[in-house]
């Protein structure tokens, strides 16, 4: 999966990366799924180790387009996993309060405590996406961001959160297909936003700023992956691949009792 991590100083240029990529996988797409249901039992697994360890945070950044697959991704890929350890935190338009602080204040609040996993559906980066291409701040102001962000994370990432960052990539085309498939079926209207039109025809400027975004953020201690996400199988079993073999790189163990537990009779 490293062919899908943007190396530090890599300046991004999307049309590069196939959305429509499935070349880690060389079997079909009953494989995938059978592999993604493994995968799922290593999460669980693994979940559980990192929330009984209670040493370790791992942050988990998802960012796409609109219809890019994010809320599915977390359906998907965290099916199973324990609720009690994992949360997730949407990032909507600021409320009058954020506004009011810092572009980090909101964001800072919601990082994972020890042993717990967090998924920021949205999250800071859209303070360089879509406050970038609305012009809601000078340029000045969100080219500086960038270098704020990386300072943030190390600062999580020095304090040990492991932090992962992935970029659901669609193609314009495949989006065209999603939103029309919101309107053409009656139970997925409820999705439909018009005001989704509106930011399709900003598609060139928010690749532009999400070139920027991942280029200039990508760092040792949080990577982007650029994720093909035209297959939603394919994009499934790419973050939960990269997640499984994140959490086993940490080599946790489970705390030792503090007791003599071999001693114990329960009357
Ligand atoms: P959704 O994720 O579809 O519920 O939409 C959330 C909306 O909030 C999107 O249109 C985002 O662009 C918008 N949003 C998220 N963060 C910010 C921000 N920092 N400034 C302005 N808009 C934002
Ligand atoms: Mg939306």
């Amino acid at each position: 999966m490293d062919r899908y991590r943007v190396k530090p100083g890599k300046r991004v240029n999307l049309k590069e990366w196939d959305p429509g990529d499935t070349s880690a996988l060389d079997g079909s797409e009953e494989e995938a799924e059978d592999r993604l249901v493994k995968l799922n039992r290593q999460l669980e697994d693994l979940q559980e180790l990192l929330y009984a360890e209670g040493k370790r945070r791992l942050l988990v950044v998802l960012q796409a387009m609109d219809t890019g697959g994010k809320d599915a991704t977390i359906r998907h890929v965290f099916e199973g996993v324990n609720p009690l350890g994992v949360k997730v935190a949407s990032f909507k338009v600021p409320t009058p309060e954020e506004l009011g602080h810092d572009f980090l204040w909101r964001v800072h609040r919601q990082t994972p405590a020890k042993g717990e996993i967090t998924i920021f559906n949205r999250s800071h980066y859209e303070d360089v996406l879509v406050v970038r291409v609305h012009k809601l701040v000078s340029p000045d102001v969100w080219r500086g961001r960038y270098a704020r962000i990386s300072d943030f994370e190390r600062i999580l990432a020095d304090e040990g959160t492991t932090i992962l960052k992935f970029f659901l990539h669609i193609s314009k085309d495949e989006q065209k297909k999603r939103l029309q498939a919101r309107l053409d079926e009656r139970d997925k209207r409820w999705k439909f936003n018009v005001g989704d039109l509106k930011e399709r025809k900003l598609w060139p400027a928010y690749m532009r700023a999400y070139e920027d975004a991942i280029g200039k953020t990508s760092t040792q201690w949080a990577p982007w992956y650029i994720v093909p996400a035209n297959h939603k199988w394919y994009r499934n079993l790419v973050v939960a691949t990269i997640m499984v073999e994140t959490l086993k790189s940490l080599k946790m163990r489970y705390p030792e009792p503090k007791e003599d537990l071999d001693r114990v009779v329960i009357r």
